[in-house]
């Protein structure tokens, strides 16, 4: 099985809208994920605080 690097992506509660966070994984990496993360949003420009609950794994890939 082909282990391919996502971006991970959430949902912008400002919004509504999904938006990618600034990281990509593995999905190995993704599920081993623990903790609060936080990134500046493109949508709305606030900083959102997520965790692997809110979050998944983006399956288009783009270079
Ligand atoms: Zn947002």
């Amino acid at each position: 099985m082909t282990d391919i690097i996502g971006r991970v992506v959430i949902r912008c509660p400002e919004t509504g809208e999904t938006v990618a966070t600034v990281l990509r994984l593995r999905p190995s990496a993704f599920e081993a994920l623990r903790g609060e993360y936080g990134f500046r949003c493109a949508r709305c420009g606030k900083i959102h605080h997520w965790r692997k609950e809110d979050a998944w794994l983006e399956n288009a890939l783009r270079a």
